[in-house]
C-alpha cells in the first residue's frame, strides 16, 4: 500500500515512473534497506550500476578524501583523477583516447557526433547514416531514441532524427544488406540489456566486423550495460574477441555516480579536436575519483574473475527452474546479466519476491532480469532461487 509519503511523491514528481512502493534508505554490500526497517538482497544493483554493492568501503573512502579536495573546476584544466581513470580505460580496453561525460545516453549521443564528424572531416558528409539493432536499447535523448529499436520508446516524439536505419540483431545477413555507401556507422549492444537480455551467436561479431571492415564502416559498442565486467569479461565484446572504433559506457563506471564515457582508437578521436565536443560536468574530478576507486577494486578483488563464477552458478541454479516450472521458458544471458523468459506476466513475480525480501526487475514484460552487485555470493543466490521456485510454483 501506498504511504503518505509515497502519494505526496506521486504528486510532486513528474509521472514517469511507476515506482514499485518501497522507499529505500539505506545499502550496504548487496543488502538494501527500506524505511521500515526491512531488508532486501538487491539483483537490480541499480540497474547494473552499484557492482561493487552499496557502501563499498574503498570507493566511499576515494569519494570522501576528493569530496574534502576538490569537487568541479570544468574542462577548461587538467585535474588529476579525470586523468588517471582515462589511462586505467586505455590500459584495459582497445581504445586511444576517452571522452567523459554524465551519462549513458551522452556517451552514445558523442558517439553518433564522433562517428559523422569522422567522415564528414573526410569529405564524405553523405556518409552519415548509422545502422543499429532492432530491440536495442541507447537513451532517451533525441539522437539515442531515435537510435533505440523499440517502437514503444519512440512514441509520441516525432519528428524523431534522421539517419537510423534497423536491422534484427544476431543476422549477419541483414546487417550486410543494410549497410551501404550513406552508412557512416554501425552501433549494436554486444548483449542487449533492456530489448531482453540477449546474447548473438558465437560468429556475430566477427561478421559484423567483416562487414564494416569491407564497407569502411566504424562499429560503434554500446556497453553501458554489459560493460565493466558485468558478463564475465572486463568488457563483453571481449568474449569473442573482437574489438570496435568506438566504445560506449556508463551505469556501472563510477559504481553509482552518474558518469559516461565515450573510448575510441586514436584514428576516429581525431575527428574530435578542440571545440567540437564539450560538457561542463563531464568527468569531474569527484566522480572521476569514485571511478578510479572502482577500477582499482576491481583488480584488487579479482570481480571480473568472481563475475564469471558466480555467474556460472546462477545460471546453472535458473536453467533447473526452467525444467520445474511450467511457465519458465528459458534462462538468457551472461555472466552477472541473467534473464529468465517467462510464459507468464514477469511484474507480479517481482512483487512477489519483493515481499520475501528480494529486489529483482522485468524488462519487455515477461523476462526476469537479475544483474546483482558482482561481489555477490553464492549463498544470496540460493536463497534466491528457492524464493523463485515458491513464487513460481504458486503460479
Ligand atoms: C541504460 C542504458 C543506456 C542509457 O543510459 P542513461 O545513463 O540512462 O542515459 C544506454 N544504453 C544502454 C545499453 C543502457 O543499458
Amino acid at each position: 500500500m501506498k504511504s503518505e509519503f509515497m502519494k505526496q511523491a506521486d504528486r510532486v514528481m513528474a509521472a514517469t515512473y511507476a515506482r514499485y512502493p518501497l522507499v529505500l534508505t539505506r545499502g550496504s554490500g548487496c543488502t538494501l534497506w527500506d524505511d521500515q526497517g526491512r531488508a532486501y538482497t538487491d539483483f537490480v544493483a541499480g540497474i547494473a550500476v552499484c557492482s561493487l554493492g552499496h557502501a563499498h568501503p574503498r570507493v566511499v573512502a576515494a569519494l570522501k578524501r576528493q569530496a574534502d579536495t576538490l569537487w568541479h573546476v570544468s574542462n577548461l584544466y587538467y585535474t588529476l583523477p579525470q586523468v588517471t581513470l582515462a589511462q586505467k580505460l586505455v590500459d584495459i580496453s582497445f581504445a586511444d583516447r576517452v571522452f567523459f561525460c554524465n551519462s549513458g545516453a551522452e556517451a552514445n549521443e558523442a558517439a553518433i557526433k564522433l562517428a559523422r564528424k569522422y567522415f564528414q572531416d573526410r569529405g564524405q558528409p553523405q556518409r552519415c547514416r548509422i545502422v543499429a539493432m532492432a530491440q536495442s536499447f541507447h537513451g532517451r535523448t533525441m539522437a539515442t531514441l531515435s537510435a533505440t529499436g523499440q517502437e514503444k520508446i519512440r512514441k509520441g516524439f516525432a519528428p524523431l532524427l534522421e539517419g537510423f536505419d534497423f536491422v534484427p540483431f544476431g543476422n549477419a545477413e541483414a546487417l550486410a544488406a543494410a549497410v551501404d555507401e550513406r552508412t557512416c556507422a554501425v552501433l549494436l549492444e554486444p548483449v542487449q540489456g533492456e530489448g531482453g537480455v540477449r546474447v548473438a551467436g558465437d560468429g556475430y561479431l566477427k561478421s559484423v566486423r567483416e562487414i564494416c571492415d569491407r564497407n569502411g564502416v566504424l562499429l560503434i559498442y554500446d556497453e553501458i550495460q554489459c560493460g565493466m565486467g558485468r558478463t564475465g569479461e572486463m568488457f563483453a565484446h571481449q568474449h569473442w574477441q573482437v574489438a570496435p572504433d568506438i566504445m560506449t559506457l556508463a551505469k556501472a563506471l563510477a559504481n553509482g555516480l552518474p558518469m559516461g564515457a565515450m573510448l575510441a582508437t586514436e584514428e576516429v578521436m581525431a575527428a574530435f579536436g578542440a571545440g567540437a565536443h564539450a560538457t561542463t560536468f563531464g568527468g569531474t574530478p569527484l566522480v572521476s575519483a569514485a571511478a578510479v576507486a572502482t577500477l582499482e577494486t576491481f583488480e584488487k578483488e579479482d570481480v571480473v574473475a568472481r563475475c564469471r563464477q558466480t555467474g556460472r552458478y546462477f545460471r546453472k541454479r535458473l536453467e533447473r527452474l526452467v525444467g520445474r516450472h511450467e511457465c519458465v521458458k528459458a534462462v538468457r544471458g551472461l555472466g552477472l546479466l541473467l534473464g529468465l523468459k517467462l510464459g507468464i506476466e514477469g511484474s507480479r513475480v517481482v512483487e512477489a519476491c519483493m515481499q520475501r525480501g528480494f529486489l529483482i526487475n522485468c524488462v519487455q514484460g515477461d523476462i526476469l532480469r537479475f544483474a546483482p552487485p558482482l561481489i555477490i555470493e553464492k549463498g544470496d543466490i540460493d536463497a534466491l532461487v528457492e524464493c523463485l521456485d515458491e513464487v513460481l510454483r504458486d503460479g
